[in-house]
């Protein structure tokens, strides 16, 4: 047992911060703000993805045989890692390491929360999210 699926939920736009609200299943939208693509769906990584930047409202999630190598990760939703990733992360939700991953790289976050057995480079800044 779950909680409902929301019919709608609010993102933030990557490009240019503005808050609007998305169907739950969009893929993909365009921003009321700026106009330009924003995807909106959750980027689920099951292999190696060698991509110069990962960018959703939604989560980004890696599983265990996913590897992602990126200049810049901007996921408004959070971050999960259960494989690898080599990237520089803002991630507006809260990023979890699991135990069996690997991260390098700068992050913003949140919050955080690693997993015992995590191997992880980088710096950390976990920002207050505030009242
Ligand atoms: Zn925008």
């Amino acid at each position: 047992m779950g909680t409902p699926t929301p019919t709608h939920h609010s993102v933030r736009c990557y490009h240019c911060d503005h808050p609007f609200d998305v169907g739950a299943r969009a893929a993909s939208t365009n921003c009321p703000g700026c106009n330009q693509r924003v995807v909106v769906e959750d980027v689920v990584i099951k292999k190696l993805m060698p991509v110069s930047r990962v960018q959703t409202c939604g989560r980004l999630v890696i599983e265990k045989k996913g590897t992602v190598i990126a200049e810049v990760v901007q996921a408004q939703g959070g971050v999960e890692v259960m494989g690898s990733l080599d990237a520089r992360v803002e991630s507006g939700g809260p990023v979890v390491i699991g135990a069996s991953a690997r991260w390098k790289g700068d992050c913003r976050a949140p919050t955080m929360a690693i997993r015992r057995g995590a191997r992880i480079e980088g710096e950390f800044e976990v920002l207050d999210p505030g009242p």
